[in-house]
């Protein structure tokens, strides 16, 4: 869980290097309290912003690819199967020149899909919810957050 005062908050969540991607749209109503995460799209842009297991919630921004085929993919966070329309490829910006792909939910609507199936399951939505976390975290890992702190960091925080 974790909590979004205002714009700059949430911007800071983000890399510099994806901040001027970011599109604050009246979708995002700050402040917000987050459980789990924050998800949110600009056109082809998708939003997220995640409870990271080391404690500061991280931001990416992912760029959707032009329509996958139509035969069902299965969603890397949440383990849903869906055609080409709704698992699709999410690029990421590794640095200024290079991208990482990932095959997840085109909304990242993983928590409702998650939480369809443990409804139809009986099962608790909790450990499914810590497991794609953990994905997101590890998807993350491999984007250098490290320097997200220091390059524009201004002198009042
Ligand atoms: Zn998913």
């Amino acid at each position: 869980m974790f909590k979004l005062a205002n714009d700059r908050a949430l911007l800071r969540t983000f890399r510099p290097l994806d901040r001027k991607q970011v599109e604050i749209t009246r979708e995002v109503s700050l402040p917000l309290r987050v459980t789990d995460y924050l998800t949110w799209n600009h056109g082809r842009r998708v939003f997220l912003v995640f409870a990271a297991a080391s404690g500061e919630p991280k931001g990416i921004v992912l760029q959707a690819d032009s329509g996958g085929p139509l035969v069902p993919h299965m969603c890397e966070w949440c383990h849903a199967v869906a055609p080409g329309t709704r698992v699709g490829m999410l690029t990421a910006r590794r640095d200024r020149r290079s991208t990482i792909g990932i095959l997840v939910c085109s909304d990242l609507g993983c928590r409702e899909r998650i939480e369809d199936a443990a409804d139809r399951a009986g099962a608790n939505v909790h450990p499914a919810m810590e497991k794609l976390l953990h994905r997101m975290d590890r998807f993350a890992a491999r984007l250098d957050f490290d320097s997200r702190d220091d390059p524009e960091r201004t002198a009042d925080e």
